[in-house]
């Protein structure tokens, strides 16, 4: 027989969302039940610790300077923060040319350089009129919003081949999916949602500026340790039965009676869960449309990071390689020497086809081609698939197809009777980011609060 709690609220989803919002509801006086599908919390955010200890992610790992929801919890959780490796030359490999570089921009032609950053600034300056609590709102959302990434990439007016593939390769990282399939009006908004298109890009001032001691998932299980029995793990909720005076959550071996839910999914999963009375059909229709795509994140260990003794930063990119991108992602001592190697989209299914030798291979290949012999004999080779993994299913957000946000966009975080919805892709700024979740989690916790 299932266990029968009552709480106030329950949440489903312990990633940062939904231990965001948990906790607000807590520190609101509110009793709370939060269940999760998988047995560790964290969601789209996994610590691993290696045999010596050493923490490393497979995950998310970065925060930007302006991540101050997140970087509020790593205070009041007692978790430091340290700087990304960023000293040394970063690498561009085009067509087996290395091209080393520092700063921002690789040494491709100026007249490449040139137009990257015209388009970027064009960018930016569009995404200024897109208003960030509801983008559907923009004067011109309609037309931004019928037109895909890839059409707007065509005529970005960004010479050369390389400039192009470059360009094309970070913003694939930034949606994983299909560029035909993701609209430009959600590029606007996600480019407005962290401030501008370099922020996204940048490690010094950017996306990718900071990293947490003890990693991205300490905040996390720390949270959850405050929560203590309130959080279980391992209970999928299977559906979610509202009444006139509260809703009942269904899980394996649990069932929750409280006053109102929080649901803190990817949307996807939102669909796998059986509600009563049913989602409504443009609501279905939203959650349908946002996919998540492709990324998997290897993280190749070295006793040391002896790429920093060679001169390099350990950054370094290969649009369509089977390291497409890689950056220094040693813990704050500098031992072990951790290489996280991002692959997106198109070019991550196609990794993925390889068998597991022919793809620890091909990683190495690019790494020794990049950093010299030494990268060839890692100690630790430590790869995730995001897509493939159940509770997850693509990464490292959801994208909007053209046409998705004007018209089902209103719904993302309109309640469902009882039912409140957080998760990243609810998020205004930071949308997209653990902060992003956190900032959801904070705004849901409210919604409640502030009705009940
Ligand atoms: C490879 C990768 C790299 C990334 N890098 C960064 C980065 O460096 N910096 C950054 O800011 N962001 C990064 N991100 C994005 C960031 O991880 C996410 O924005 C954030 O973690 C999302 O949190 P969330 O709580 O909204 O969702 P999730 O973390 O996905 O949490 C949802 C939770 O719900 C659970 N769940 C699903 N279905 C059910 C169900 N039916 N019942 C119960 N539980 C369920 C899941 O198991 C999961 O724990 C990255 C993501 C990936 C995958």
């Amino acid at each position: 027989m299932p266990e029968r709690i009552d709480a106030d609220v329950c949440v489903v989803g312990a990633g940062y969302a939904g231990l965001a919002a948990a906790l607000g509801l807590h520190q609101g006086g509110k009793s709370v039940v939060v269940l999760e599908a998988r047995p560790r919390v964290g969601g789209r955010i996994w610590t691993e610790h290696l045999s010596d200890g050493s923490a490393v992610d497979r995950g998310g790992a970065w925060l930007a300077p302006r991540h101050e929801a997140m970087l509020g919890l790593a205070r009041d959780f007692g978790v430091s923060t340290y700087k990304t490796w960023v000293d040394g030359a970063h690498l561009l490999v085009d067509e087996g040319r290395m091209l080393r570089y520092r700063g921002l921009i690789p040494k491709i032609s100026p007249l490449a350089v040139a137009t990257i950053a015209l388009a970027q600034a064009r960018l930016d300056w569009t995404s200024k009129r897109v208003p960030l609590d509801a983008p559907w709102t923009a004067r011109r959302a309609r037309v931004w919003d019928s037109r895909s990434v890839a059409s707007w990439l065509e005529r970005s007016g960004i010479r050369t081949a390389i400039a192009r593939d470059l360009f094309d390769m970070a913003v694939r990282g930034l949606f994983t999916g299909s560029l035909d399939e993701t609209s430009y009006l959600h590029l606007l908004f996600l480019v407005r949602a962290h401030g501008s298109i370099n922020r996204l890009f940048s490690i010094k001032g950017g996306a990718q500026e900071n990293m947490m001691e003890g990693g991205a998932g300490l905040i996390a299980t720390r949270i959850a340790d405050s929560l203590g029995d309130a959080v279980r793990l391992a209970q999928p909720v299977g559906s979610i039965t509202q009444h006139k005076d509260h809703v009942e959550v269904t899980a394996t071996d649990v069932i929750v009676s409280a006053r109102h839910a929080v649901v803190c999914v990817p949307p996807v999963l939102a669909l796998e869960i059986a509600f009563d009375p049913i989602l409504p059909p443009d609501r279905r229709a939203l959650y349908t449309s946002a996919i998540a795509g492709p990324e998997s994140k290897t993280l190749v260990v070295y006793d040391e990071p002896f790429w920093r003794t060679e001169g390099f930063s350990g950054q370094s990119a290969e649009p369509g390689s089977a390291a497409e991108v890689t950056l220094d992602a040693s813990p704050a001592s500098g031992k072990p020497g951790v290489i996280a190697s991002f692959t997106f989209g198109h070019v991550a299914e196609r990794v993925a086809t390889l068998d597991e030798g022919e793809r620890r291979r091909a990683v190495l290949d690019a790494l020794t081609a990049r950093f010299g012999a030494c990268a060839a004999s890692p100690v630790d080779f430590i790869e995730t698939a995001w897509w493939t993994e159940p509770w997850t299913r693509g990464c490292s957000m959801a994208h909007f197809p053209p046409g998705v946000l004007t018209r089902y966009g209103p719904l993302l975080r309109q309640p469902f009777g009882r039912v409140h919805w957080a998760g990243t892709e609810t998020s205004t700024r930071s949308h997209g980011a653990i902060d992003g979740a956190v900032l959801s989690g904070q705004r849901a916790a409210a919604e409640i609060l502030g009705r009940t």
